[in-house]
């Protein structure tokens, strides 16, 4: 009897051959230590499971770490975008300026508001919102702008800040990707009106579910702080330190509450992230040296002047140089056992804003352009040299076999 025919290492996996590895790297992975494990135990144990201690607590640790004077925590990313867009006075008729380089969460909480976004192209080497595509955009309805820090590197908030104030919008900054992230030594969280973090587990850090919004505008605060919880004006905790029952329902609102448990972990988190950020750099300064002078991948470009929080590491492939397209690449990176990813799809080409806005293909030529060539490749703190050395591995095996 003939022996199975050995699997080659350089056939694509995708084609049958051995794959770089047998046990997938995923792009993004939260990092939970015993200390986190035991900070939740003890929370579980308390007398409070939601609206006590550890709330305030965690708000008032990401003030300090981030340079900002007053934090509300709430149930997501999402439900902060949301809650910042209500306290600023967002309504029906007003218009906000979002970038289409983004998930689909920060358009959407203008509309939650009952307002328009506005979609704004972006800029080709970095995929961030500019002051120049902005000013284009606004109108008579314009109330603000919600600036991405796009894979973690913070926007030129100098630009929008100036233009903002010149023509009275509120900047808002979406930087679910830029936690731990600065701009000429400035923390991200201090650099906008205000600025929204989210604590999913691909996060920088993460409570499971959770967000917050930060701002040194004590008016916005007290808005989003009722807004989370249904419009009232007291939490329950307020309400037993004074001995009352009573409490009012000044406007309506929601239950957008982070719990206790999930604050004492983001407690817990928090310390670490510079620690991570750095790991996240370190990997991402491997793959720098690698594509440097690369046929086929042009990794996004960065500014001295701001320190990259690299939630994602995004390439562009020059699809010049190959004889595949964006989608065959991820299919082969994928049965390598590596776990690419595409964020995003841009905004207005969702069928609900093509529906809704008649947003179609061309509105935001550089945003659509770019988003047929890019991936993000794995990147987190835990990561190992080996994981990105087999990351490059991969890559090189489909650049040998779809380059050109
Ligand atoms: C993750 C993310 C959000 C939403 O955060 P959730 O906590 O998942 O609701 C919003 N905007 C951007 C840019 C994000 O990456």
């Amino acid at each position: 009897m003939a022996a199975p025919a050995r699997k080659r290492t350089t056939d694509l996996a995708l084609h049958g051959g051995a794959p770089v590895r047998s046990v997938p790297l995923p792009y993004g992975r939260q990092t939970i230590r015993d200390c986190d494990v035991d900070a939740v135990t003890k929370t579980l144990r308390s007398a409070l499971l939601t609206t006590g201690p550890a709330v305030e607590q965690f708000e008032q640790a990401v003030c300090r770490k981030v340079g900002a004077q007053f934090a509300v925590a709430v149930s997501s990313g999402t439900a902060a975008l949301h809650a910042a867009c209500h306290a600023i006075g967002i309504g029906p008729g007003d218009e906000v300026i979002v970038p289409v380089m983004t998930f689909a969460a920060t358009a959407n909480a203008v509309a939650m508001c009952g307002a328009t976004p506005r979609f704004a192209d972006v800029e080709p080497r970095t995929l961030l919102l500019n002051a120049e595509s902005v000013r284009g955009l606004i109108s008579p309805k314009t109330k603000a702008v919600i600036a991405v820090d796009y894979a973690g590197l913070p926007c030129e908030y100098e630009a929008l800040s100036e233009l903002c104030r010149e023509r009275g919008l509120t900047l808002l900054a979406d930087a679910c990707h830029s936690l731990g992230g600065a701009l000429d030594g400035k923390p991200v969280g201090s650099l906008a009106d205000v600025t929204i973090f989210s604590f999913h587990p691909v996060k920088q850090i993460t409570t499971g579910e959770g967000g917050m919004l930060v701002t040194s505008d004590e008016k916005i605060a007290r808005r989003a702080r009722q807004f989370r919880n249904h419009g009232i004006t007291t939490d329950v905790r307020q309400r037993e330190e004074r001995g009352t029952w009573f409490y009012e329902m000044a406007e309506l609102g929601h239950n957008y509450r982070l719990s206790d448990l999930q604050c004492s972990l983001g407690l817990s988190q928090l310390p670490a992230v510079d620690e991570w950020v750095e790991k996240r750099r370190q990997v991402a300064a491997k793959y720098d040296a690698a594509f440097r002078g690369s046929s086929f991948v042009r990794p996004l470009g960065s500014r001295p002047s701001a320190k990259h929080a690299y939630h994602l590491y995004v390439i562009e492939l020059k699809l010049e140089a190959l004889s595949c397209g964006r989608d065959e690449v991820f299919s082969a990176l994928r049965a390598e056992g590596i776990g690419a990813m595409v964020h995003y799809i841009p905004v207005h080409l969702h069928p609900y804003y093509r529906r809704t806005q008649g947003t179609d293909p061309g509105l935001c030529p550089v945003a659509e352009r770019a988003y047929a060539r890019i991936l993000s490749l794995p990147i987190f703190p835990s990561m190992t040299d080996a994981d990105a050395t087999d990351v490059l591995a991969a890559l090189k095996k489909i650049g040998d076999h779809y380059g050109k």
